[in-house]
């Protein structure tokens, strides 16, 4: 892979020096001329040196297959894409939110079978959590609860800081609340 290359359209991003005069930390977000999404850039005085390798969320395509755009689960495809784009372009707080909704959704819409038009009938995440877990048959087994729990910890740490037995939204953190999603969508059985 070149390091100049777009992770959205494998095409070579140009070089673009002198950068704009708020490019800190020797990143700058380019703008892929072919097909306009933001690079991630690393750069080194006036060059270009590689770019942040972008994640994708790994089950958009089975979750999006045949079904049309109102479906909950393209919702929730959306939401898990939305969560690597917020944290590649750095913003940890944002991705957070998007994987603490998703998890509301999995939980009030799949596990409880609310309706997803009435988030007004969703709750305390909590409370649902400890419901579904209490359902007879519950697909939430240990490691589905372990995952859900970590992005429950996740999503309070970027909405509430200082909540006790938060995590803290940093990339890092994030990046394992992805892969924590990706497990639990599969753990739940959601297709
Ligand atoms: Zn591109």
């Amino acid at each position: 892979m070149s390091s100049r290359e777009c992770q959205n359209c494998h095409r070579l991003v140009h070089h673009i020096a002198p950068y704009p005069s708020n490019s800190r930390n020797h990143h700058v977000l380019v703008e892929c001329e072919h097909c306009k999404e933001l690079v991630f850039c690393y750069t080194m005085g006036n060059r270009i040196e590689g770019v942040k390798a972008m994640r994708r969320f790994k089950h958009q395509a089975t979750l999006r297959s045949n079904r049309s755009q109102n479906d909950w689960r393209v919702e929730l495809s959306d939401i898990g894409e939305e969560a690597c784009t917020s944290n590649y372009l750095d913003s940890y707080r944002a991705a957070a939110i998007c994987l603490r909704i998703a998890l509301e959704n999995i939980v009030n819409i799949h596990l409880l079978q609310t309706s997803k038009d009435k988030p007004e009938d969703f709750g305390s995440l909590e409370k649902k959590l400890k419901k579904a877990e209490e359902l007879p048959g519950s697909r939430l087994g240990t490691s589905a609860k372990e995952c859900a729990d970590y992005i429950r910890r996740l999503g309070n740490g970027a909405a509430h800081p200082g909540a006790p037995d938060s995590v803290l939204p940093i990339e890092s953190n994030v990046v394992k609340g992805i892969k924590k999603l990706e497990d639990l969508i599969e753990l739940v059985n959601v297709r």
